[in-house]
C-alpha cells in the first residue's frame, strides 16, 4: 500500500483485511500485498499483478513499466502515487511467480476475493485505465478479437474506460508496430487524464 496513511474507519479497516492476506501459501516471495487506494480516487488503473521489482519496492509500478506509464498519463510520480486522487488495484496483488516468457498471471485467488469490495467504495471514479489481458476480461467481459483490436477500438468507451497494452519495455516491437498507439491515442489520454488532476 502506498500514500498517506489511511484513516480510521471503513476504509482504513479494509486496507489491513487486504494487507494482511495471506490466501494463497504458495508465493515464491510470500505474501506482499501492493496496491494503493482510497475511496476518493478519481482514476482507476486496474493492471495485472507487481513483478519482482515492485515486490522488493513495495510500491506499485516502482519499475522501467512505470516509469513508461507515468510518460502515456504525462503525470510526475508525486501525481501518480497521490492516492487521494489514483487508485492502482491490480488483478493479484502478490508477485506470482515467473513464468516461462514474464511473468505468471495474477492468483486468481485475488480478484475473487478483494476486487469487489475495493471497487464498489470509488463513487468518484471519472476513468478507468485497464491494462492487460486478465484485466481486461475482468472489466470489460469476454472479448473476440486480439487485445490490439480492442485496444485500437479505444474510442468505444472513451472517455470512462480505455485498455492499454502492458507498458513494459517487452512491449517495445509492439508499439513499433502499432504508432496509432502514440500518435492518437496517448495525447487524448494525458489532456484527460491532466484534466482530472487538476478537478478537485
Ligand atoms: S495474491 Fe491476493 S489473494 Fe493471494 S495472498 Fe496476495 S493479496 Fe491475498
Amino acid at each position: 500500500m502506498t500514500g498517506s496513511p489511511p484513516t480510521p474507519g471503513p476504509a482504513a479497516d479494509l486496507l489491513s483485511r487486504v494487507r494482511a492476506c495471506r490466501a494463497c501459501t504458495d508465493l515464491p516471495l510470500g505474501p506482499r500485498p501492493i496496491l494503493q487506494w482510497s475511496p476518493s480516487a478519481r482514476l482507476l488503473i486496474a493492471g495485472q499483478a507487481p513483478g519482482r521489482v515492485t515486490h522488493e519496492r513495495g510500491r506499485p509500478f516502482d519499475d522501467a513499466s512505470g516509469e513508461r506509464l507515468r510518460d502515456w498519463l504525462g503525470v510526475t510520480p508525486a501525481q501518480f502515487y497521490d492516492d487521494t486522487r489514483v487508485a492502482i488495484i491490480p488483478m493479484g496483488f502478490c508477485f506470482p511467480g515467473s513464468g516461462k516468457s514474464g511473468d505468471a498471471p495474477p492468483r486468481p485467488e485475488c480478484a475473487p476475493l478483494w476486487r469487489d469490495l475495493l471497487l464498489t467504495p470509488l463513487t468518484s471514479l471519472e476513468l478507468t485505465i485497464v491494462i492487460g489481458r486478465y484485466a481486461a476480461d475482468w472489466h470489460f467481459g469476454a472479448r473476440r478479437g486480439s487485445l490490439t483490436d480492442h485496444v485500437r477500438d479505444w474510442r468505444v468507451e472513451w472517455p470512462r474506460r480505455i485498455l492499454l497494452p502492458h507498458p513494459s519495455p517487452r512491449n517495445n516491437g509492439w508499439l513499433a508496430r502499432n504508432q496509432w498507439f502514440e500518435r492518437d491515442l496517448l495525447p487524448e489520454l494525458r489532456a484527460r487524464v491532466a484534466a482530472l488532476m487538476g478537478a478537485r
